[in-house]
């Protein structure tokens, strides 16, 4: 790594400070940003190395292109490795993101103007689950469920009554903004009754979800999509996982349907991925994320802040910001400034417009993946109530990003050379 750190260096002087600048910014903050996380060493070396050469359309076995000796041994591992840890029948490793591999599921079971169902992006929902300026609400005819006003949460009898009259040929569960347990199985009951393919995306929760601390969606699922660089903390890209029975369909979609050539760099950074997580730690790292989203979230309510649903039961807080006076943006940016990284975000019947709107984000992966707990997660919930308190005071925000870089020396991010220690 050193080396080729340094041959970048000679040959791109100003890109090479870029990363080692960023590489110091994400040591120094507290990242907050629930879909982030820190890889680790292996995962980087794998992203970073000479499969990126590689052209290899097709899957192992079945190649459009000479040379596959070893690309094929490392795709057929990161499949078995996908597989196991998630007790399913077939994977799929190729899609080159989570929103390709969305697509990928619309392409294998629909028909351009065929219904879908999904989370209604302001309420936690993704854009590729039928949002209007996505593709999948433009080329599709798209139905959106929200939570309950009142409790912050899904209605389940409400999506399913729902589902009844408008009869999707596709429903989605899962998001980006839910702070509670998704009942995969009364999903899944309500998907049979209307005879709908049902896709649980687990982008956010995977890591959760093979670690134990959040119900597993696979067996009840028709198509399980995620990220692999969320929780799961694996490179970025998207994986696919079903019964043998949409196998063909879903391979189909992905590679010849979307995509050409694979980016084998990303699968083998998946597959080192998957075995960490494999590992008896990660389950322990599993299971920290939500103690420690449970004692972020428990401090936030002491110092008074409005949580969406009341608290969390996974990695995940969202806060409305109404009650304290002060929009999610202007929030988001005074605590930036202090170290403290998140998303500004709506909250479910946000009065605001998106781009303003009343909430902030936050989440524990990758704090949790320093080695930060309970304590720590106090300390954080306190300098947030300061700063949000006082968002424009400089002085205030200078002190805390001082206090910051040291609680941080002390938490070493995993995968860095310690540059920014
Ligand atoms: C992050 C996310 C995606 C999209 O992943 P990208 O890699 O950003 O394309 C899709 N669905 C959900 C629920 C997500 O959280």
């Amino acid at each position: 790594m050193h080396d080729r750190r340094d041959s970048l260096e000679l040959v791109d002087r100003e890109i090479h400070e870029l990363i080692l600048a960023e590489e110091r910014r994400e040591a120094e903050t507290i990242r907050l940003i629930p879909s982030e996380n820190y890889v680790s060493a292996g995962v980087l070396a794998a992203t970073g190395s000479v499969l990126t050469n590689k052209y290899s359309e097709g899957y192992p076995g079945k190649r459009y292109y000479e040379g596959q000796k070893f690309i094929d041994q490392i795709e057929t591992i990161a499949v078995e490795r996908a597989k196991a840890l998630f007790g399913a029948e077939h994977a799929n490793v190729q899609p080159y993101s989570g929103s390709p591999a969305n697509l990928a599921v619309y392409l294998a079971f629909l028909q351009p103007g065929d219904t879908v169902m999904g989370m209604a992006l302001p309420h936690g929902g993704h854009l590729t689950h039928g949002w209007n300026v996505s593709i999948t609400g433009k080329y599709f005819r798209s139905v959106q469920y929200g939570v309950r006003k009142e409790t912050g949460r899904i209605d389940y009898d409400e999506v399913r009554a729902l589902c009844l009259r408008e009869r999707p040929k596709l429903l989605w569960a899962g998001g980006t903004a839910i702070p509670r347990v998704v009942d995969f199985a009364a999903f899944a009951a309500m998907a049979k009754e209307v005879g709908a393919v049902f896709a649980a995306d687990i982008s956010h929760i995977a890591g959760l979800v093979v670690g134990g601390a959040h119900p597993s969606p696979v067996p009840v699922a028709d198509v399980v999509t995620t990220t692999t660089h969320k929780t799961l903390r694996g490179p970025r890209g998207g994986m696919l996982l079903s019964p043998s029975t949409h196998a063909q369909a879903l391979d189909r979609a992905v590679f010849p349907g979307l995509q050409g050539g694979p980016h084998n760099h990303t699968t083998a950074g998946i597959a080192v991925a998957l075995k960490e997580a494999a590992q008896p730690e990660f389950r322990a790292y599993a299971q920290q994320i939500v103690a420690n989203a449970k004692a972020l979230a428990g401090s936030l309510l002491e110092h008074g802040f409005d949580l969406v649903s009341g608290g969390t039961d996974n990695h995940l807080i969202l806060i409305d910001l109404t009650n304290k006076g002060i929009p999610g943006k202007k929030a988001a940016k005074s605590l930036d400034r202090a170290g403290i990284e998140l998303n500004y975000n709506t909250v479910p019947f946000d009065p605001r417009k998106p781009f303003d709107p009343s909430g902030i984000r936050i989440g524990t992966p990758a704090v949790t993946s320093r080695g930060m707990r309970e304590p720590e997660m106090k300390q954080i919930a306190a300098w947030m109530a300061r700063i949000i308190a006082a968002p424009e005071d400089e002085g205030l925000a200078q002190r805390v990003a001082g206090e910051i870089r040291e609680l941080c020396g002390r938490f070493p991010a995993p995968g860095g050379l310690g540059i920014g220690e």
